[in-house]
């Protein structure tokens, strides 16, 4: 607690991975559990993740249960295929919002039956790993809505909108729409290749003071390695922390930044 604004508090380093697929999206991999994404987030020191499967919330609050006090803090979310084959990344400060937002994304979602030979399985589970029940309709496909409906939703939610891997030539609103719509807005853009960001900003000057988070997208655990990750300085680990770091506010900052990884024979 502060007595005055203009007491900054100490701020903390947390790396985020914001885009990670469970074994609820057809084309993850079946170790992408609950149980081997904590272990993995943990062993990396990752200390906040985001489950963000296709069109479904069905796997979160596994996820979260079995993060349970401990990091990483697990932030509940949804990938978004709109209607331009756009994919969004949408966050959202509590389970039960992201909830209400997916029951409306699977009433916009074609009725399309699974077929796990051609597709893969979409398993839910529950925080011990324990196979609840499978997903029969198809996942992946577009939704029957905008860009600008989903960002829509998303802002009434109180979520964050952050499109993904726009840098990528298919999926992506930069690809898609071949630029960032007037008056949409996005909390943040996600590259999937931080390496060639001067490359994307001489393309698109316009978004030189845009927020840019990188995450590993991982439909497979040894993804969750990526070379490059975000990093989050924060007060704490909390959903409005990452709003305000996101808007650059109250001295909270991200940054995209090279994995370090321990020396070899290192404690
Ligand atoms: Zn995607
Ligand atoms: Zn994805």
């Amino acid at each position: 607690m502060f007595a005055k604004n203009d007491q900054m508090p100490i701020l903390k380093r947390y790396s985020a991975d914001l885009h990670i697929h469970t074994v609820l999206s057809p084309c993850a991999d079946l170790d992408m559990g609950p149980v081997n994404i904590i272990s993995a987030a943990r062993r990396l020191g990752t200390g906040i993740i985001a489950i963000t499967d296709h069109h479904s919330a069905a796997n979160v609050p596994a996820v979260m249960e079995h993060a349970g006090d401990e990091p990483p803090l697990v932030v509940p979310g949804i990938e978004v295929q709109t209607r331009e084959e756009v994919h969004l990344l949408c966050l959202f400060p509590d389970l039960h919002t992201l909830n209400d937002f997916a029951r409306l994304i699977r009433d916009k979602l074609p009725l399309v039956q699974n077929r796990p030979d051609l597709f893969g399985e979409q398993v839910v589970v529950n925080g011990k790993e324990e196979i609840l029940y499978f997903e029969e309709m198809l996942l992946t496909g577009s939704v029957g809505m905008t860009v600008e409906s989903v960002a829509r939703e998303v802002k009434m939610r109180e979520g964050l909108l952050i499109p993904s891997h726009v840098d990528r030539p298919a999926y992506s609103l930069l690809a898609n729409l071949g630029f960032l719509p007037p008056g949409l807005t996005v909390h943040a853009l996600e590259i999937a290749r931080p390496e060639l960001k001067e490359r994307l900003l001489a393309a698109h000057p316009n978004l030189k003071n845009s927020a840019f988070i990188t995450s590993s997208d991982a439909h497979f655990l040894s993804q969750m390695d990526s070379a490059y990750m975000t990093v989050f300085y924060l007060a704490e680990p909390s959903f409005q922390e990452i709003r305000l770091a996101l808007g650059g506010e109250e001295g909270r900052k991200v940054s995209i930044e090279l994995r370090v990884r321990p020396e070899p024979g290192a404690a």
